[in-house]
């Protein structure tokens, strides 16, 4: 399996929900691309996204390290999270009705996140959410999830798209005026299909 990005990746959804749904590619391929290989890449992802802060991502790394059974739980909690974020969202991209049992997974996230979160005035006048630092399924799955609730609930899911490589299929809100952003990111995902294009039309 090809080395692991999740330290690194681009962050082009436009909201959380979505750049963790985009740690996994190509989901058709027979061989998907995956940057969560390892619990340790959902911790650099979440230091990477700003869902944790260094200090506690470093002491969060300490506890998994020496419980491996429940650094594994955590990671699946999260791939569980992510492909239904993935296929909800890819849902409404194609127009099509998002799956109940997708919705169920992240109204259940959400919840047991909530549980342990705290509502709290912040600098706006308003109040945010603040997740609690432990457990580690609270802290980092906690904002993920109401970012796909707030997404789902208040979002222009109209401008929500799915990136057409098919080594790729991240998606994205496209705040282009025109709704015209067609892929991930034109540097990457969009020079390579015109690369290719142009490949094939010069052979
Ligand atoms: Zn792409």
């Amino acid at each position: 399996m090809a080395q692991s990005r999740a330290g690194s990746l681009a962050l082009v959804g436009g909201v959380l929900a979505l750049d963790f749904a985009n740690t996994a590619g190509g989901r058709d391929l027979p061989e998907p691309i995956e940057h969560l290989q390892a619990p340790r890449h959902l911790l650099d992802w979440s230091v990477h996204a700003s869902v944790l802060p260094p200090e506690l991502a470093g002491s969060l790394h300490a506890t998994l390290a020496a419980d491996p059974k429940a650094a594994q739980a955590l990671l699946e909690a999260a791939l569980g999270l992510r492909e239904a974020i993935h296929r909800v969202g890819s849902a409404i991209a194609q127009r099509r009705t998002p799956a109940a049992p997708d919705l169920a997974t992240l109204r259940q996230v959400s919840a047991a996140a909530l549980a342990e979160a705290q509502l709290a005035p912040d600098e706006s006048g308003r109040c945010s959410l603040r997740f609690a630092a432990a457990p580690a399924t609270a802290a980092i799955l906690g904002p993920i999830a109401w970012s796909a609730l707030d997404l789902l609930r208040q979002g222009d899911l109209a401008r929500l798209k799915q990136c057409p490589a098919a080594d790729c299929g991240w998606l994205f809100l496209d705040t282009t005026r025109n709704g015209s952003r067609r892929w991930c990111d034109m540097a990457t995902c969009g020079n390579r299909t015109k690369a290719r294009r142009h490949r094939h039309s010069t052979a």
